[in-house]
């Protein structure tokens, strides 16, 4: 059925639940439509009835229903000044009606008892609408206290129901997505963007997903975010919402990405010197062996000495670069791992702190690998060895085939590592900074670069230490059976 708005509004006022919250306790419609209600009964019991008692009953029940509404639409005032009424009606049916004597005794006590139980009903009801009142009032002002902070906040908030509906959502969250948020945007299949995953795992898994990194376009602009989702959970474990947390890291990217470049570009400046000079230095040698002057040649070597440090580091710096920019290729050929480690033991010989590098291969291990790259991370696993643990403590060797993989690993007896550590060494440029760790020098790239080389070849690499206890570098290969 059609209905107008008027229609409609007197509806929504008459309805005592649209009255919820409200805190309407007034008493003059109540007074008012109660009066009329009363009259109304009279009327009908003297002039259609032409009897004035013959509406008893039904006047109790519909000014007792008038004064549950009442109660519960305004409250215990609305409730008492219902039942005040009614209870004049009786009153005054009582006094106008004709009565014997002793009919009208209990009359008057029925009207007490009545009014009694009227007043309890109309308390009760009318103080229950008042609690539920309050409750709603303090949970609007919750939400509204909620939503200053949210939209207050530097980074974008998006909070979703457990069906990922948006039920609240800040203008930073607008700003960083570079578009205007919806109720529907992340079910919609139109409005799907990939940073909308992680509310969605996390209501899928209740876990919750940490830091991810993606590419929005935002009005013609290529722009990182960070977004991290967690699923907020009822008292008995159940997920009934997510929260969506973005951050603006484009400037962060912009800055990382200024120091890629600058690493790039001066390690390949700096590669040009640094190999002249190490030809030079070479040239100088010969030079000074054929007038036998040993003390310029002792000099000399180590300004070469000096010159390969320089080189090593370069290359280094060149190597993270390249994997930063993904351009680092591997030329991958089948050689035996074991011959390789002694190779590049041998050649590490010199270099030593008076340590022994043992190492005893049993079988042949042949892989399929980048040579160069592989004995990089052994060499780089080595020379950490030598430089992290006290002169003439043995360093051991180990390679193990086991499931068609081999693990091959370092062991020192060195200042070791803590355990929080033993992740973050091996992140681009990270070196443990306590006051043992500070006299050693380096860049912290090595482990970095190894990681990425390994990772590469579809290995693992790790670490067992414990600090001040020695530490054992491992990674892992594939073999191969020739
Ligand atoms: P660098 O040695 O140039 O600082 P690496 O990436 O090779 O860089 O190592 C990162 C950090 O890991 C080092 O700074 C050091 O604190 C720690 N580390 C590496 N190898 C060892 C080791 N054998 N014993 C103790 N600490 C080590």
């Amino acid at each position: 059925m059609a209905t107008t708005p008027i229609f409609d509004s007197i509806l929504h006022a008459l309805n005592p639940v649209s009255q919820l919250g409200r805190r309407s306790y007034y008493i003059t419609f109540p007074i008012l439509s109660t009066v009329l209600l009363s009259a109304s009964i009279e009327l009908y019991a003297v002039y259609v009835l032409h009897d004035p008692d013959s509406v008893g009953m039904p006047a109790i029940v519909i000014l007792l229903g008038s004064i549950v509404y009442f109660a519960f639409r305004n409250g215990i005032r609305g409730g008492i000044a219902a039942t005040l009424v009614t209870i004049l009606y009786y009153a005054y049916i009582i006094t106008t009606h004709d009565a014997p004597v002793q009919d009208r005794r209990v009359q008057w006590q029925t009207v007490l008892v009545l009014a009694f139980l009227y007043t309890l009903i109309a308390t009760i009801i009318g103080g229950l609408k008042q609690v539920i009142d309050q409750l709603i009032e303090q949970e609007a002002n919750e939400r509204r206290r909620l939503q200053t902070i949210v939209q207050q906040l530097p980074v974008g908030v998006i909070v979703t129901d457990k069906l990922a509906h948006v039920v609240l959502a800040n203008k930073n969250a607008e700003l960083m997505l570079g578009k205007k948020i919806t109720e529907h945007m992340i079910i919609d299949n139109k409005f799907w963007i990939e940073s909308t995953f992680p509310v969605i795992t996390t209501l899928a898994t209740g876990k919750p997903v940490v830091a991810q990194e993606y590419t929005v376009n935002r009005y013609g602009r290529k722009k990182y975010i960070q977004v991290s989702a967690t699923a907020v959970h009822n008292m008995s474990g159940k997920i009934i919402a997510a929260a969506t947390i973005i951050n603006d890291i484009s400037h962060q990217k912009e800055l990382e990405k200024r120091k890629d470049d600058f690493i790039n570009i001066a390690s390949h400046e700096l590669k040009t010197p640094i190999t002249s000079m190490k030809l030079f230095v070479d040239i100088l040698a010969d030079r000074l062996v054929k007038l036998n002057d040993d003390r310029s040649v002792r000099t000399l070597d180590r300004i070469r000495h000096q010159t390969e440090r320089l080189q090593s580091l370069i290359g280094d710096l060149i190597d993270v670069s390249r994997l930063q920019t993904g351009k680092m290729s591997f030329t991958k050929k089948e050689f035996r791992l074991d011959r390789l480690i002694e190779e590049t033991i041998n050649g590490l010989k010199g270099t030593t702190k008076q340590q022994f590098i043992r190492y005893t291969p049993d079988v042949p291990i042949f892989v399929n690998a980048d040579k160069f790259r592989i004995s990089q991370v052994i060499t780089n696993f080595l020379t950490n060895a030598i430089k992290y643990s006290p002169p003439k403590k043995d360093i051991t060797v180990f390679s193990r085939v086991d499931n068609n993989h081999v693990t091959v690993s370092v062991r020192d007896e060195g200042i070791g590592i803590t355990k929080a550590q033993h992740k973050k060494i091996f992140h681009r440029l990270y070196q443990v900074t306590g006051s043992t760790e500070k006299t050693f020098p380096g860049l912290g790239m090595g482990l970095y670069i190894s990681r990425e080389i390994i990772r590469k070849h579809k290995g693992k690499i790790g670490v067992l230490s414990r600090k001040g206890k020695g530490s054992t570098f491992y990674f892992t290969l594939p073999v191969t059976t020739p």
